[in-house]
């Protein structure tokens, strides 16, 4: 046998790293297989998510901004949001020096270890393997896309303001069905602006996306970024259901279902909750609670019932929706967009919202679960 690791991680995006590092972390001899290509999404954060387990000091792509919602009106939030750089979070993180190049094609759990086998053959063996390769669903709830362009900044300016990221402008929006929002946030060499359906089934393409984008920013600005291929698509898939792995393979990331259902977003609560697990594994705990830990579980039941909610909603619907949603205090919805809150903390929010949108908005509300209503208007 060869050398028998604590932990083989399978796949090296960002949940793999950040597994990865919190193994190291707590002393845990750790090793990474994955391809080793550079991560090309822009991933972003809430700074003040991850501000207790990274050093958020020199890994964003430009200097995290306050944020601006607009729904009907202009919501400012004192709450920064920053795009990573990718190179300097992946740096942080060390993933490279733990990196063994190459594709698992099995992992196993038998004989009291685990192990990864790669293409070509070769074993890796651990005490503990965690599978972070990704979501693979074949039929997701629904999809998220986008269809971004980088811009220079006086494309943004005048119509968005430069002091702040604007997380979603829902205004200009002329689609009924599966409305789609502007993203425009500032990177190290210009501005992405990207058009979004949070959610939606069918997935809307990115043709349809990009028509909508040409509403908002000049078309020759949408052209000359595509001709320096400077264009994002965004796929992804919501309500990935959880997935914490058997025995001695664990999932974690977006493997696990760790994909926010309302927001399409993992990079943050992995890195949130890589300590948590690296712990678990070091401890000889229950790994598998320790990626969804009960209370956790409760809050993703009401976050899917959210993303149901989202689905029925139209433009004007979705737009009170998120009035209602930005108009709550920055805690309370800042809960709601983790995906380690607790069960609690999410229904709390969803009774503060419920409360606050038009009557129009709750009947959609109510036509899914009167039971799950019931249960959260009661307080
Ligand atoms: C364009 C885009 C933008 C996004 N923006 C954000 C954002 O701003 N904020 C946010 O939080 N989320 C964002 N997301 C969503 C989500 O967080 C990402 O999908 C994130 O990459 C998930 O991280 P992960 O490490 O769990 O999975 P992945 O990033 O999918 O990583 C899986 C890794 O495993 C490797 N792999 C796959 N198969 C194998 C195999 N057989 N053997 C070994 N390795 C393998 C892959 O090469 C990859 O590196 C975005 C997604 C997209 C597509």
């Amino acid at each position: 046998m060869g050398v028998l690791h604590d932990v083989a991680i399978a796949g090296d995006g960002p949940a793999g790293a950040a597994i990865a590092a919190a193994c190291a972390d707590v002393g845990l001899d750790v090793v990474v297989v994955g391809p080793g290509e550079p991560w090309t999404n822009t991933y972003a954060t809430w700074v003040d998510d991850v501000a207790d387990v990274i050093d958020t000091t020199a890994v964003f792509a430009a200097p995290p901004l306050p944020a601006l919602i607009r729904t009907t009106r202009d919501v400012a939030v004192d709450r920064r949001y920053g795009v990573f750089d990718n190179d300097s979070l992946r740096e942080q993180l060390d993933i490279d020096a733990r990196l063994r190049r190459g594709f698992a094609v099995d992992l196993t759990d038998h004989h009291g270890h685990a192990a990864i086998t790669m293409t070509g053959g070769s074993v890796v063996e651990a005490d503990v393997v965690v599978d972070a390769r990704g979501a693979s669903v074949a039929t997701p709830v629904a999809w998220q896309t986008a269809y971004g362009v980088v811009v220079d900044e006086h494309v943004v300016d005048g119509r968005y303001p430069l002091d702040r990221v604007t997380v979603m402008d829902w205004s200009g929006n002329e689609q009924a069905a599966a409305p789609s929002f502007c993203y425009v946030v500032p990177l190290d060499d210009g501005w992405l602006v990207e058009e979004t359906v949070l959610a939606a089934t069918p997935a809307v393409e990115p043709n349809a996306l990009r028509r909508r984008l040409a509403r908002r920013i000049d078309e020759a600005a949408i052209e000359d970024a595509e001709r320096h291929g400077r264009v994002e698509t965004v796929r992804i898939p919501m309500g990935v259901p959880v997935d914490r792995g058997t025995g001695r393979v664990v999932r974690f990331g977006a493997a696990a279902g760790m994909i926010h259902p309302a927001t399409g977003y993992s990079v943050a609560a992995s890195l949130r909750a890589a300590p948590r697990v690296a712990q678990a594994i070091a401890a000889g705990a229950d790994v598998h609670d320790a990626v969804w830990p009960a209370s956790t579980r409760r809050a993703r039941a009401l976050h899917d019932y959210g993303l149901g909610a989202l689905l029925r909603l139209d433009r004007d619907a979705t737009t009170s929706f998120f009035d209602a949603f930005f108009g709550l205090g920055t805690d309370d919805w800042s809960a709601y967009l983790r995906v380690d809150s607790t069960g609690r903390e999410v229904a709390r929010v969803m009774r503060r919202v419920f409360a606050a949108v038009p009557w129009s908005v709750r009947r959609e509300l109510v036509e899914l679960d009167v039971n799950v209503v019931r249960r959260l208007l009661r307080p």
